[in-house]
């Protein structure tokens, strides 16, 4: 951060009483700016035994394949925000079923909050961000061309999960080794 979204002069880091880091202050107007983490809220639809996967169009990671997920949007639920990105990266409608993964990527500073849903029909085609919307099955899945580690990790716990008749919450941070 350089510029105070107050007042537009510039701010700098500076301890604060009563807090244990610093923050950026404006020289100006002594407004504090707090930064937190960002939350990637999103889906792994479900249709019979397959997932339905995204080939990102956008950067980072164009061309390689993820859960629909992105950031939540103020004045939203993160199941509300799960639902959206689905729809807008998929057009396809999602009944939210249980949350499922939570991923902590301090290193950005963004939390990913995973639902496994079910596609009320198979019905789907490419938002304005993907370039193929696609269902697998489990034998078929790229793991090799998954643009995030959120999605492998999402993905690898719903298919052992399911081999047991469960679906629970699994937590994890980054990096995971797998
Ligand atoms: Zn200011």
């Amino acid at each position: 951060m350089k510029y105070c979204s107050n007042c537009g002069q510039p701010v700098s880091l500076q301890p604060v009483e009563g807090d244990e880091r610093e923050r950026f202050v404006c020289n100006a107007c002594n407004t504090i700016h707090y930064e937190n983490p960002k939350v990637v809220a999103g889906c792994l639809p479900i249709w019979e035994d397959k997932v339905l996967l995204c080939r990102r169009a956008i950067e980072p990671r164009s061309g390689l394949w993820n859960v629909p997920a992105g950031y939540l949007e103020n004045g939203e639920t993160i199941e509300e925000g799960a639902i959206r990105e689905v729809w807008e990266e998929a057009c396809a409608k999602v009944s939210v079923v249980g949350l499922q993964t939570i991923y902590n990527i301090t290193r950005i500073n963004q939390v990913y909050l995973l639902y496994v849903a079910e596609l009320i029909e198979p019905t789907f085609s490419c938002g304005i961000e993907s370039l193929e919307v696609k269902l697998f099955s489990e034998a078929d899945i790229p793991w090799d061309e998954m643009a995030f580690t959120s999605s492998t990790f999402c993905l690898k716990h719903y298919f052992e999960d399911r081999k047991k008749g469960l679906l629970q919450l699994h937590t994890a941070s980054y990096p995971t080794v797998f």
